[in-house]
């Protein structure tokens, strides 16, 4: 297991990466935060790295949202959920028991959030929400085509106790950094457009460990990293 120092050190040559291209597309380097993904990480590890630092976490599966969270209670970091959500999970994510989940950054139907909104008022709470564009249009990605963003987008937004704070992408899986590029590019375009009517809906959550630094230059305000924190994930069985 990595020690609090080592993933601390990890952290911080991360977060040299984002502040060399954000400094690159001449941006400050404090417009964009860092967010851990955690999955598959043991509950010791996750603890870890919040004690190294990261303030920003985000979870994939809902069991693991469970565990990690009940592991780092007292520790109180910001835990975003990244990963497909389906409605009968709503509950168990948003639930009593869990305060620190403070957005869904993977709402891609209008059922879904209904659901959400609904689930929020019954607890007397609010709650960030981010809409999750397919960008790269494969089939195996989770999102809401760009054409259909800013309608969802707006229908999100009105919804009570739903806060929509911006956009959530997974970029293309390609050696190619042009075509990566210009999936994260149409998502800024997504939101440019989208912000003029919403102006709290202007974070961009793009980027991961392999191709952060072009979701930087297209605007990313956070970038979503295991990996390079981490190290490589045992493949699933
Ligand atoms: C795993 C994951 C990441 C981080 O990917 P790495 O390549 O390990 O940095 C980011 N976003 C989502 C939604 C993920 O599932």
């Amino acid at each position: 297991m990595p020690t609090v120092a080592e993933i601390a050190e990890r952290i911080a040559a991360v977060r040299a990466r984002v502040a060399a291209a954000a400094e690159a597309a001449g941006r400050s380097p404090s417009d964009v935060r860092l967010l851990l993904a955690t999955k598959t990480l043991p509950d010791d590890v996750v603890r870890a790295a919040v004690l190294a630092g990261a303030a920003l976490i985000g979870e994939n599966r809902v069991q693991e949202l469970v565990a990690h969270t009940a592991a780092v209670a007292d520790l109180r970091p910001e835990v975003h959920l990244i990963g497909h959500l389906q409605s009968n999970k709503v509950t168990t994510v948003l639930h009593p028991d869990r305060p620190l989940v403070a957005c869904v950054e993977s709402v891609d139907t209008l059922p879904l959030a209904e659901r959400l909104s609904r689930r929020c008022a019954d607890l007397g709470r609010d709650l960030e929400v981010m809409v999750q564009v397919n960008v790269s249009g494969e089939a195996t990605k989770s999102g809401i085509a760009p054409d259909g963003a800013a309608e969802l987008a707006a229908r999100v937004a009105a919804l009570p106790r739903l806060r929509l704070t911006g956009f959530m992408t997974i970029g293309l899986n390609s050696p190619d950094a042009a075509a990566v590029r210009a999936g994260y590019a149409r998502l800024r375009q997504v939101r440019d457009a989208v912000v003029r009517d919403l102006p709290g809906a202007r974070e961009l959550s793009m980027g991961m460990s392999g191709d952060l630094e072009l979701a930087v230059a297209e605007g990313a305000t956070t970038v979503r990293v295991g990996t390079a924190v981490f190290g490589a994930r045992p493949a699933p069985a």
